[in-house]
């Protein structure tokens, strides 16, 4: 459990004066460090339950947005304590969550195990009703009297049509209640599996569901790309307008990526502002592709901000992998990022500004600096 008590105690014991010079400085950089390990902490209850994950998340962020280097310490255990009665609440809220799920599936097996005991019920029942009809048959045998013989027959074979009646509607009936049964729970499934594989603030697929796309292409030896896409200084337009607007950018450039992408494109949210895309083309057609994405999502948004709609101009950060045969999902991921990363690099050492000044972008949408980087 992540906990500033021990720091703060090792900082504000000691006398001011006898503390190294350095000491100054660490408050504020333990405090970030703390605030961001919040951020993460909100997203991973998010991927671990998107139920109940957005709850979670939002506070958290409330608690991590009171934390400031000129707060009491009072006020900073406070915020300590309030961040763990969270995540203990959290956590009982999570078990109760999948206990109830477990629940309906237990319920699901048991309506399974009724319809097979009921199906065994009716077998036993047929199955006497046929044992009369042999005996009566076994009867016959021994009678003498034609007449009694053809009347006895008769009503033997009256028996077995209306007993393989009963027998077949009763069997209609059964399949029918299970059918029934069985869509019902599937439908739950369907939308508790739909749920879960989407992130919940943007609404494309959750970082689990595109591993899955990705690990069955790397099984099925199919020829694919990944593109990883990270905004560049995202954590500006946090500080400089509140998470608020932040999580808004984030759903707007998603909703971008998504208007951009092809509908068999699968699009997923990699953590923070990284982004993940897979395309099923070479590394030629996909780097054509790229392009046109970077010209399309690169450029100026609108926001909610805290008193009205700010308006910013967004760049971002490209990098291609093309899938080798034989390749790890983590080593596929790795170049992919790499690539990434030495476009951003790339992007730095031409020195323009953050999305405040609009450096990066002209006003076209054409990049200054964000290229593609080929991993
Ligand atoms: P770079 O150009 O190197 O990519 O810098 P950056 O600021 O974009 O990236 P960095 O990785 O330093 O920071 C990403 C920030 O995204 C850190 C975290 O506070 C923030 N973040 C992560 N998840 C969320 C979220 O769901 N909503 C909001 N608003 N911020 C988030
Ligand atoms: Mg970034």
């Amino acid at each position: 459990m992540i906990s500033l008590k021990k720091y703060l105690d090792s900082t504000w014991e000691a006398a001011p004066e006898e503390a190294p010079p350095e000491a100054a400085g660490m408050l504020p950089m333990a405090l970030a460090a703390y605030g961001s390990a919040l951020v993460e902490m909100g997203a991973c209850s998010l991927d671990a339950c998107p139920g109940l994950g957005s709850g979670m998340k939002q506070r958290l962020e409330e608690l991590r947005a009171r934390l400031n280097p000129a707060m009491t310490r009072e006020a900073v255990e406070a915020t300590d304590r309030g961040v763990q009665e969270q995540l203990r609440d959290w956590g009982m809220l999570t078990a109760r969550h999948y206990r109830e799920k477990a629940k309906e599936v237990k319920e699901l097996l048991l309506v399974m195990a009724r319809a097979a005991e009921g199906v065994g019920a009716r077998d036993q029942r047929c199955a006497g009703q046929m044992n009369q009809v042999t005996e009566r048959l076994k009867r016959i045998a021994s009678l003498d009297d034609l007449t009694e013989i053809r009347a006895s027959i008769e009503q033997s074979a009256a028996e077995l049509k209306s007993s393989i009646a009963r027998m077949t509607e009763e069997g209609k009936a059964a399949a029918e209640e299970l059918r029934k049964q069985v869509s019902t729970y599937q439908a739950k499934l369907e939308e508790a599996e739909e749920i879960a594989s989407r992130d919940a603030l943007t609404g494309v697929r959750s970082r689990l569901c595109t591993e899955s796309h990705i690990e069955s292409r790397i099984t099925a030896g199919a020829r694919f790309c990944l593109v990883m896409v990270d905004i560049d200084d995202f954590k500006r337009v946090n500080d400089a307008h509140g998470h608020a607007a932040g999580d808004d950018l984030l759903k707007e450039f998603a909703g971008e990526l998504r208007s951009v992408c092809r509908a068999t494109d699968v699009i997923g949210r990699w953590g923070g502002d990284e982004f993940l895309i897979l395309f099923d083309c070479s590394r030629e057609e996909a780097n054509e592709r790229i392009e046109r994405l970077r010209q399309w999502v690169c450029g100026d948004y609108t926001v909610a901000g805290k008193t009205g709609a700010i308006r910013l101009r967004l760049d971002a950060s490209i990098g291609l992998a093309e899938y080798a045969p034989g390749e790890s999902m983590k080593a596929l991921v790795a170049r992919a990022d790499a690539a990434m990363y030495a476009c951003k690099a790339n992007g730095r050492e031409q020195g323009d500004g953050g999305p405040e000044t609009g450096a990066r972008n002209s006003s076209d949408g054409a990049t200054q600096r964000a290229g593609v980087v080929t991993g």
